[in-house]
């Protein structure tokens, strides 16, 4: 698809002409990922931080997060809550904590490799080669870090660097994949200062990296960041802006899919907050495939306040697996058996 073709579909507001950007999806889905939805169980292990991301409500200098980091034992407990719920995957989620040290690390994934048959997703942030290399080699399997925005200006207006040190997040993504995870990436949608044009790029640079997972959710904001004050982040005229709505979410997991047949996407929990009657249903049928039900302790859930009103912040795990199952029973889909891995990254290692 051309970007003039992208960006018209993201500025599309007929309803029959949307229907066919769903119907194309949704084929597309079927045809080179099937009917099978893996569901990721989510651990989010700790919401300490040391960055200052704009948007994010974790970042070091919002004091009035209550601060937790779980121990191995929680983790522990939480995978094999993960296999009795009949998950094939947990995403190991946590804030860029240096407190999170390369050899903990190294031994929660080891022992849930020894203990397990899931497959192990990290997304912990902008770490160094050599700890990504030692997580690898412990048994990690995927790795999971957001680009955020292909505006180069508008993300290093969201996203300072640490230590004077330029966050180049691509550049991770190419380490990842040099060290045989399979990668994922991904933006937020309608961030202040995001135009259709860079939407648009964020999708052709998803086909371009060759992502095997791609997240996207629409931004939300949080009352105690600098994006929330429209004086220093403001949005761009009307007609530029991108929306951070439902609709434009929709728009963009559609679109993803057709640049990324094979790619896992999400129907994420950024969607199923703007709507949670519907939104991850609607999600799956325009193109996702994957679910990421909470295993996080509800003691700690609510403090893993990235953004605020964040769904089913009060359920336990099993509470989330009842309902991921009924939701996807409701719209005629199956739970995908096994670890849920890319196509596209078998077919690299597996030609
Ligand atoms: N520290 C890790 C994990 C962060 S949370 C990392 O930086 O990769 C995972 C994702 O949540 C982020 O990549 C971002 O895209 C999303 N996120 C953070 N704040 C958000 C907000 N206010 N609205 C919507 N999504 C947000």
């Amino acid at each position: 698809m051309k970007h003039s073709e992208i960006v018209q579909w993201l500025r599309e507001t007929d309803p029959a002409r949307l229907a066919r950007l769903w119907r194309e999806a949704d084929l597309a889905r079927q045809r080179h990922v099937g009917g099978d939805i893996h569901l990721r169980g989510l651990i989010e292990l700790s919401n300490h931080c040391v960055r200052l991301c704009g948007y994010c409500g974790l970042r070091a200098a919002n004091a009035k997060v209550r601060r937790y980091r779980m121990t191995e034992d929680e983790i522990l407990d939480c995978a094999h809550s993960a296999v009795e719920l009949g998950y094939g995957t947990v995403v190991l989620q946590s804030g860029e904590d240096p407190g999170v040290d390369a050899d903990w690390m190294t031994r929660v994934i080891r022992r849930i490799k020894a203990e397990t048959p899931l497959a192990v997703t990290l997304s912990l942030g902008e770490r160094s080669d050599d700890e990504l290399a030692a997580w690898r080699e412990a048994g990690a399997d995927r790795y999971l870090l957001r680009f955020e925005t292909s505006n180069r200006a508008l993300y290093q207006r969201i996203h300072p660097p640490r230590n004077g040190a330029r966050s180049d997040r691509l550049a991770i993504l190419a380490t990842l994949r040099r060290l045989g995870y399979e990668i994922g990436s991904g933006v937020m949608i309608g961030i202040p200062g995001q135009s259709y044009d860079d939407l648009a790029r964020d999708i052709e640079l998803f086909a371009a990296i060759g992502l095997d997972m791609i997240g996207v959710g629409p931004y939300l904001v949080h009352p105690e960041t600098p994006l929330a004050d429209p004086l220093e982040h403001p949005p761009l005229a009307e007609d530029r802006q991108v929306p951070n709505s439902e609709l434009m979410t929709y728009k963009v997991v559609a679109l993803a899919r057709l640049a990324c047949p094979r790619a896992n996407i999400p129907a994420t929990t950024a969607l199923a907050t703007l709507n949670s009657r519907t939104g991850r249903e609607l999600g799956l049928e325009r193109g996702a495939n994957v679910i990421m039900p909470n295993l996080t302790p509800p003691e700690y859930r609510a403090d893993y306040e990235i953004y605020p009103d964040k769904a089913c912040i009060t359920e336990t795990a099993e509470d989330c697996g009842r309902c991921v199952q009924r939701r996807i029973e409701s719209i005629g889909r199956t739970v995908g058996a096994g670890r849920g891995d890319s196509p596209s990254y078998v077919g690299r290692h597996d030609p």
